[in-house]
């Protein structure tokens, strides 16, 4: 689900769903991602509940498209407002929470008061990708939020503070073993970031790096605090929980 759109092919003119009008209904609306061609319709323009942008099946998403299938974020199914950044991702850092909590009955749901706000990885970084990254997200722009190919413009200082990245592994190697790191890359044009992920422990380097390995071609997700390794354009953070990492096809 997607909470933009754009109103032409050259995606141009962008339209945020919340400024979707009912007389939009109709009309078919372009996905962000160039190389998708599915047919977008705003949903829920008449209902009580946040609307959004979902594609028809006959002209569904393209494989692995951001705003596809892969991105199952609905705004009605969390509570924005008690949504906050830096804690959501704090807890992430910390190994013994567990997030697999139970749902109570009626919690998943339409403007539920009860609703939670986004709080795992990957319900924060659907949550991002969901939207523009100029738009705003309880009162932080995504862009803040989530480093990607998108918002990679917003940096140009570097990356610092509790953050979300979107990166591939560094090639030829992306870990070393004695300093048990792992070294991550995200790209633009004339940029390049380098993410240096540091672990305290052996166990959970070996798990990381065998994921990261076996996944070399996908994106890799880690929420982490960021900070200036020394070294120009490098940035590290500490490793602390499995709770960091999403990989994403
Ligand atoms: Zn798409």
């Amino acid at each position: 689900m997607a909470m933009y759109a754009y109103k032409d092919a050259a995606r141009t003119v962008k339209i945020l769903a919340r400024d979707a009008q009912k007389q939009d209904k109709s009309n078919r609306y372009y996905c962000p991602n160039h190389k998708c061609d599915a047919h977008m319709f705003i949903r829920n323009i008449e209902g009580v509940s946040a609307s959004y942008f979902g594609a028809i099946h006959s002209h569904g998403h393209i494989n692995n498209c951001p705003h596809g299938a892969s991105n199952r974020f609905n705004p009605n199914d969390y509570d924005e407002d008690t949504f906050e950044f830096d804690n959501a991702l704090l807890a992430l850092t910390m190994p013994g929470m567990s997030q697999t909590k139970k749902e109570l009955p009626g919690e998943h749901g339409s403007g539920n008061a009860k609703a939670s706000p986004p709080r795992t990885i990957r319900q924060i970084y659907s949550m991002c990708k969901a939207h523009d990254c100029s738009d705003t997200y309880n009162g932080v722009k995504i862009g803040k939020m989530l480093l990607d190919n998108r918002s990679v413009y917003m940096y140009p200082k570097g990356v610092f503070g509790w953050r979300i990245i979107e990166a591939k592994c560094k090639r030829p190697h992306f870990y070393n073993s004695i300093k048990k790191e792992i070294s991550l890359i995200a790209s633009t044009a004339g940029e390049e970031y380098t993410f240096i992920l540091k672990f305290e422990s052996e166990k959970l380097f070996k798990e990381i790096k065998n994921v990261i390995f076996l996944n070399r071609e996908c994106f890799t997700v880690v929420a982490g605090q960021w900070s200036s390794s020394g070294t120009f354009n490098v940035f590290c953070t500490t490793f602390l929980s499995k709770k960091q990492l999403a990989i994403i096809n």
